[in-house]
């Protein structure tokens, strides 16, 4: 689509750092991270937000929403259940939609945010 950023990350008409790519999603940093991993993972296909996703969009959905956990563990913030049985690690998926849900890049993206404290909940 026209002058969408994310669009353009996409077809490689401006420079991003590149996580993982398939034929249906991209995932990079986040050019403003929030936290140590801030990565953002979209479809390719232009979908403006989640509301727009239409009910053919929902196996992409899951393929999106299912490379957050693989991205997490490559970048070293999957959860890990420690000897003493406590749980460290972990990160957020977030997804905003619409002004009022903070959504700044009109292109559906998924947020995968996580890395050492602290940044919990600044985001
Ligand atoms: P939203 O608020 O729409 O959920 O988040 C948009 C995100 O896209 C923000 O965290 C912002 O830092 C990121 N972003 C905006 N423009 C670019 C860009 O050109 N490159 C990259 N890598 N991230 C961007
Ligand atoms: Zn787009």
């Amino acid at each position: 689509m026209d002058n969408c950023i994310f669009c353009k990350i996409v077809a490689k008409q401006i420079p991003s750092s590149i996580v993982y790519e398939d034929e249906d999603l991209l995932a990079f940093k986040d050019i403003r991270p929030a936290a140590p991993v801030h990565l953002l993972v979209i479809p390719k296909r232009h979908i403006g937000t989640l509301s727009d996703a239409k009910p053919e969009d929902t196996v992409l959905l899951g393929k999106l929403l299912a490379l957050a956990p693989k991205l997490a563990a490559e970048h070293g913030c999957a959860p890990v259940l420690q000897a003493d049985g406590s749980l460290q690690g972990g990160y957020k998926t977030l997804i905003n939609t619409g002004p009022d849900g903070g959504q700044e890049v009109y292109h559906l993206h998924l947020h995968v945010i996580g890395g050492p404290h602290p940044w919990r909940g600044q985001h």
